[in-house]
């Protein structure tokens, strides 16, 4: 039997949806609500990213303000730039692009974000409070992991608590940036939770644990890492990787952590890559800049377990 493909692009457009309709609301009531990223450098990446967040937040109606600043720029003049957008009454949420340059503190740097702006949670307050189970903002890529899981959850008739209850969820990767926001999610939704790193991989392997994971996320950055040996029959694979691999004709394309053709036989459920995480990710980055730009205006929300107006559909294709 074939998997079922977690269709995240599907998955990202109702998510759109839904925030289109709570933007127009505030909008009209009179709330700006603005996005500004700080990329330091000119990287290519962060570049086509940053083309992807100004086309969603124009289609949206997000006021979108890239602050792009030269490599050599030094500690102090992020600091400034950051508290003028801290001070930027137009400015709801800040993402500043990882990595940052070496000569740059980041810790003192995400110290600096207004918490009430810091839409990816990495001021220690909001960290802090996603460790705790009672997220102010849920970081984009790991909040987007679990929505395609819910929502797929939701297409096949599962109850929710019940299937978290008993899952066991392993997350492969530990970053700060995916893989400890997706551990704190899994315990949240009272699931049993592993991690496993690097060190995993040199030492045991990594197959004793992912092999018995009901739901297994992969963060790593490693094209091909998971194999059909390191997953279970009934495993629903979320393939969070970025990797760019060059294909027989030459061509560099983008591959994700799992050998998708090698796991989809054996799994129930898993998503592509591209088409999986990304796409939802970015629609989650505005709904989190939605979310300050409501907070700054002192507008009520749910902030331990932000749920969405309309249930988005997940559309489901054999692979
Ligand atoms: P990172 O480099 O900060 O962290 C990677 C983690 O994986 C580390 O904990 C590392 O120890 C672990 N790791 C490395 N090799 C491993 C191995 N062989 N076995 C087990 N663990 C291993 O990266 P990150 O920021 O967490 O991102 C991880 C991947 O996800 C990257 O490919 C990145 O491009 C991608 N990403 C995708 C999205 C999206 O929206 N789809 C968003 C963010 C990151």
């Amino acid at each position: 039997m074939s998997a079922q493909v977690i269709d995240g692009r599907a998955c990202a457009r109702a998510l759109k949806e839904s925030l289109e309709v709570d933007v127009a609301r505030l909008r009209h009531e009179g709330l700006g609500i603005g996005l500004a990223t700080v990329v330091i450098g000119d990287e290519y990446s962060s570049g086509a990213y940053e083309r992807r967040l100004r086309r969603l937040a124009d289609e949206l109606g997000v006021t979108y303000s890239p602050q792009t600043l030269p490599g050599d720029t030094d500690q102090e003049a992020l600091l400034t730039r950051i508290g003028e957008l801290n001070a930027d009454p137009a400015v709801s949420g800040i993402l500043v692009l990882r990595p940052l340059p070496s000569h740059i503190d980041e810790a003192a740097v995400f110290r600096a974000i207004d918490p009430m702006k810091d839409i990816e949670a990495v001021h220690p307050e909001n960290a802090g409070l996603l460790a705790l189970g009672v997220p102010r903002f849920v970081p984009s890529t790991a909040a987007s992991c679990f929505h395609l899981l819910d929502t797929w959850l939701d297409s096949v008739g599962e109850d929710r608590a019940d299937f978290y209850h008993r899952a066991n969820i392993v997350v492969v990767g530990r970053s700060n940036n995916v893989g400890k926001p997706a551990i704190s999610l899994g315990y949240e939704r009272q699931a049993t939770v592993q991690s496993v790193d690097e060190w995993a991989d040199r030492t045991t392997g990594i197959g004793r644990y992912t092999r018995w994971a009901d739901v297994l996320i992969v963060a790593a950055g490693k094209a091909g890492l998971i194999r059909a040996e390191h997953v279970g029959e009934n495993a629903v694979v979320i393939d969070v990787g970025i990797n760019a691999a060059t294909g027989p004709d030459g061509r560099v394309h983008m591959v994700g952590d799992v050998d998708h053709d090698a796991v989809a036989p054996r799994v129930r459920a898993l998503t592509p890559v591209p088409g999986g995480v990304g796409p939802v990710t970015d629609v989650w980055l505005l709904r989190n800049t939605v979310t300050a730009a409501r907070l700054l205006a002192g507008r009520p929300i749910d902030l331990a377990r932000p749920s969405l107006p309309t249930p988005a559909r997940v559309l489901l294709e054999a692979s």
